[in-house]
């Protein structure tokens, strides 16, 4: 496998997947470019050694072409960035692409348009009528991984090479993540410099665990998180579970959570976790105390109470200062430290103390030679308020990425480079 070090891109154009779904505002401002500095060291590497980096990446979830998931919105930022007047394709795989990629000089760069404009790019069926048939739904899935082949043949084409530095996307199969590498030699792909730091971190943590290994997933997605929650019972010694969850957990146990974030439907699995964690000897450790508001809302009337006695009328916005001591203490304590998800609702700054406090204990624990992995576009914005992401070890781009490579999953982006 190449390394990006070892290669040199003079006159090579180079199909890099980057990962530049950045969060925007209503009038297309881009609210944290991070996702975008990430990707520059590889896209200034290529252009240094003299070749054309055309960038491919998705933005946001579009069912089709729209103009609110345009690239074109970042693309003054990326050109102001990279300083170099980025080129833009309008669709990623119409003629107007084929002649700029074509076209397209050393030193230059082409930003293709959001390829998930396109279904090949998931190659996931759109539109499908909610009463389709199984067989309707069958044959429509048939039509898009045959045309997905087609469309991964084109972005092919444009490129000599291809450079994957998407960590977000990494978890998912898709055209320009995975099946494209299939079109390119053994030495003419390689991770960009973001991907190789992303997995060499993961693999730090994971196969260099120095204990006590302190995980903290915080968040609203309980669902999204829980199944990662179970998996990660083998690996750490202490799991925190904050944020939205909690409120699950304390219902579970027949807390009075008044009108707190919760998953009804998932409240037996919030049991199993519990009994999981001590058949496992993990030591789970979760809020006990929240600070309350009387509405969703900074300028919420607030108080304090443990987190299964909160009254009707009344919704924990962040954790309360016995839990915010309990969390400090086990991440002080910890030699390898994973964070995913904010212990309360940081946006509202009435109630990012307890973020804040997790935060705090993350860079002292690093200070005293912890390894520190954060990692998931909330926890990232959340360091980045805080002006710490310089005091911890590591910030992951990736969200669903980070936490199935924790898990010990294969990510085909991955593996589609070096084979595992
Ligand atoms: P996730 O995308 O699952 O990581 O969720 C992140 C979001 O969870 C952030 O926007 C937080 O504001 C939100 N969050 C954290 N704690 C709470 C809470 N107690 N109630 C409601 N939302 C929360």
């Amino acid at each position: 496998m190449q390394t990006i070090d070892n290669f040199d891109f003079k006159n090579k154009k180079v199909f890099v997947r980057v990962d530049f779904n950045v969060p925007l505002d209503e009038n297309f401002n881009i609210t944290d470019d991070t996702r975008i500095r990430a990707a520059l060291p590889t896209l200034k590497k290529i252009l240094k050694d003299g070749g054309s980096p055309i960038i491919g990446s998705h933005l946001g979830r579009p069912k089709g072409a729209t103009d609110k998931y345009s690239l074109k919105h970042i693309l003054p930022r990326v050109s102001e960035l990279l300083g170099v007047e980025v080129e833009f394709a309008n669709d990623c795989v119409g003629e107007d692409a084929t002649a700029k990629a074509a076209a397209l000089q050393p030193g230059q760069v082409l930003l293709l348009e959001n390829l998930r404009f396109y279904a090949e790019e998931e190659g996931k069926p759109r539109g499908l009528a909610e009463d389709a048939t199984e067989e309707e739904v069958a044959k429509a899935k048939k039509a898009v991984k045959e045309s997905q082949k087609e469309f991964t043949k084109k972005l092919a084409s444009y490129a000599d090479t291809y450079v994957n530095d998407a960590f977000g996307t990494a978890h998912r199969a898709h055209a320009s993540t995975a099946l494209i590498a299939d079109y390119f030699g053994a030495d003419a792909k390689s991770f960009g410099y973001l991907m190789q730091n992303e997995i060499n971190a993961v693999e730090k943590v994971l196969s260099d665990t120095q204990r006590p290994f302190t995980a903290i997933m915080g968040g609203s997605k309980v669902s999204s998180k829980i199944d990662i929650i179970k998996n990660l019972l083998d690996k750490v010694d202490n799991l925190i579970l904050a944020g939205g969850m909690t409120y699950t957990f304390a219902k579970a146990y027949g807390g009075k959570i008044g009108n707190s974030i919760v998953e009804n439907d998932k409240l037996a699995l919030a049991q199993e976790i519990v009994n999981a964690a001590k058949e496992k000897g993990v030591n789970l450790v979760l809020a006990t105390d929240a600070k309350i508001a009387d509405s969703f809302s900074n300028d919420a009337k607030t108080g304090y109470a443990p987190v299964n006695n909160i009254a009707d009328g009344w919704e924990g916005l962040d954790v309360g200062p016995d839990s915010e001591k309990a969390f400090a203490e086990v991440i002080k304590n910890s030699k390898t430290i994973l964070w995913n998800g904010p212990v309360g609702v940081f946006e509202f700054q009435n109630f990012e103390h307890g973020t804040r406090v997790v935060a705090d204990a993350i860079v002292e624990a690093t200070k005293k030679g912890a390894f520190s992995l954060i990692g998931g576009g909330d926890s990232v914005a959340a360091i980045n308020k805080f002006g710490l992401a310089d005091e911890v070890s590591y910030v992951s781009t990736g969200g669903g990425a980070l936490l199935e490579f924790i898990e010990g999953k294969v990510l085909p982006g991955i593996k589609a480079i070096r084979g595992y």
